[in-house]
């Protein structure tokens, strides 16, 4: 049973046509990349998946429901409680220091200070950075803040993370070890993650790349 599914989906921006037919499924704790070129339709179908965008046609299951059938106020609380997103740059809160920006997500589910900043500083430590724990975003290299966005959204163990060319800011070493510590890191959580990149490297950490073109995918499996 997928956790995710994409079932023809088709979304246009007025005279684009962003997605033409993609479907595609994403099972428990797997790790798949979504390639292809610039403007294919991955980043697209990633806010389709996640809840964000709704499609013009077709249909998206998360766990055998239809996405597609929640009101608004359901699928927010899915996405906070379900789903953790990581973005191209890391959109840490600058004020907060990279403990405190990981904490976050637990201390808004009402988990107590001190036990939230314990769990963040274990991820931290997980993701090979507990030396900028205390200091702000903008005292962290790229690499360092995209492991504290990395860690941020796999604190709430959710089921499926979805990140959108989470390496792009990053030169291709650098965005490669970040890519291997997520995976590793969600595998042992047992998270999904969904993963739009456009390099081949960093396509090649996942179980499963998935290509798009032209707004759809060309296969739906093509390694394993
Ligand atoms: P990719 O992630 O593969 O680069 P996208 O899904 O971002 O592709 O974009 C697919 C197509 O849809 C592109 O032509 C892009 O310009 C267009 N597009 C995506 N989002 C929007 C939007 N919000 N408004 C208008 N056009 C969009
Ligand atoms: P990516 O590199 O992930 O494809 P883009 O830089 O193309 O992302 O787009 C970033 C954001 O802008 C996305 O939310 C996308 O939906 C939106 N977007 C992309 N193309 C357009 C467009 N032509 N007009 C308006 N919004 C767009």
């Amino acid at each position: 049973q997928p956790l995710l599914a994409a079932d023809d989906v088709t979304k246009s921006f007025g005279a684009t046509q962003a997605l033409t037919g993609a479907s595609l499924q994403v099972f428990p704790g797997e790790v798949l990349a979504l390639t292809g070129p610039s403007g294919s339709g991955k980043s697209t179908l990633l806010h389709c998946l996640s809840g964000i965008l709704r499609p013009d046609g077709g249909r998206i299951g998360y766990d055998g429901r239809d996405l597609g059938a929640l009101g608004d106020r359901e699928r927010s609380a899915l996405r906070r409680n379900a789903f953790g997103f990581v973005f191209q740059f890391g959109q840490l809160v600058p004020e907060l220091t990279c403990l405190e920006n990981v904490a976050l997500p637990l201390r808004l589910s009402g988990v107590r200070r001190r036990r939230a900043e314990q769990s963040a500083g274990e991820l931290l430590a997980r993701l090979q950075v507990s030396d900028v724990a205390g200091k702000r975003p903008g005292q962290a290299s790229g690499g360092q803040a995209q492991r504290v966005a990395v860690a941020r959204a796999l604190i709430t163990t959710p089921r499926v993370i979805f990140a959108d060319e989470p390496t792009g800011a990053l030169d291709s070493r650098n965005g490669e070890q970040v890519i291997r510590l997520l995976v590793a890191a969600a595998k042992e959580r047992g998270s999904a993650v969904v993963l739009v990149t456009h390099e081949d490297r960093i396509a090649a950490c996942a179980d499963r790349v998935v290509v798009f073109h032209d707004g759809a995918n060309l296969d739906a499996a093509v390694t394993r």
